[in-house]
């Protein structure tokens, strides 16, 4: 298998950055990945991959604090070749329910980690990829809400990912010809704990039905389309966002 460098993907303890972090390894990339409380999980992963011959470590770091945004950045390890990709796919909700119910503190929890984490981490990445004169890829995890709109759901949310969105496709266009790559996943309702975390474990199995394709999606479904981003398979691809959501 060919040796790859370092890609970082936040929020990879469970969920689709976990699917991701699992494919990027078996790619051959060296992973490092963020958690925020399940160091459980996040280190059953590392132990996992690392077991069967792959290169995976984990760091604990909220994504909505820059503080630990700066701390993580400068407790990348040294042994896993150079940082080629950043996944930013840590995200959260907030409650469901209608906006008019939406408190403060969760329109600022939600943009601070979907939003101003993204940046904040893709800034960090940017400025040492121009330093060093190399290049890399970037993969941001939107949702098919910004398209949506999530309406009696989480309308807050969906803005944010709608920034996530323009986000991408300005900083891409920004950095085109450096040969660094900006671009977005937008998945559909995928099987994952964020559902019960925003009050509905059974959401996906209520709104499979209104899907094209009549199911949600698999974890590892959204990942695939996140690692092909990753790789110079996609060396062609910028500026996209690619919608992995059974038809919606
Ligand atoms: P999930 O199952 O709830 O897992 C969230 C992951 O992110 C966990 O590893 C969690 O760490 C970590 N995390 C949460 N808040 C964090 C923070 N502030 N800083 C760093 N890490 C944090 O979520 P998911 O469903 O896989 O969602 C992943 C991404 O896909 C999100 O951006 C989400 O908006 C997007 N998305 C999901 C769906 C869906 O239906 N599942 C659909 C569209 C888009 P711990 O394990 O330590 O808690």
């Amino acid at each position: 298998m060919q040796r790859r460098g370092m890609v970082l993907v936040t929020g990879g303890s469970r969920g689709i950055g976990a699917a991701t972090v699992r494919l990027a390894a078996e790619a051959g990339f060296g992973v490092v990945f963020t958690y925020v409380s399940r160091e459980d999980a996040a280190r059953a992963l590392v132990a996992d991959l690392v077991q069967r011959g792959h290169r995976a470590h984990c760091i604990e770091a909220d994504v909505g604090e820059p503080d630990h945004i700066d701390r993580l950045m400068s407790s990348l390890p040294q042994d896993m070749g150079p940082l080629v990709g950043l996944v930013n796919n840590a995200g959260l909700t907030g409650p469901l329910g209608a906006f008019v119910d939406t408190s403060l503190e969760t329109m600022r929890r939600v943009t601070a980690v979907n939003v101003i984490g993204t940046m904040l981490l893709s800034r960090y990445v940017v400025a040492a990829w121009l330093a060093a004169g190399t290049h890399g890829s970037i993969v941001n995890v939107s949702s098919i809400a910004a398209t949506l709109g999530a309406p009696g759901e989480y309308v807050h949310y969906a803005a944010t990912k709608g920034a996530v969105e323009s986000f991408t496709i300005g900083l891409a266009k920004e950095l085109a010809a450096t040969g660094i790559r900006v671009n977005a996943v937008s998945p559909g309702t995928t099987l994952t704990d964020i559902h019960a975390t925003a009050g509905e474990p059974g959401r996906p199995q209520r709104v499979a039905s209104r899907i094209p394709m009549q199911r949600v999606a698999r974890p590892q479904e959204i990942a695939e389309a996140i690692v092909w981003l990753l790789e110079d398979k996609a060396s062609y691809v910028t500026g996209s966002v690619l919608k992995v959501a059974g038809g919606s």
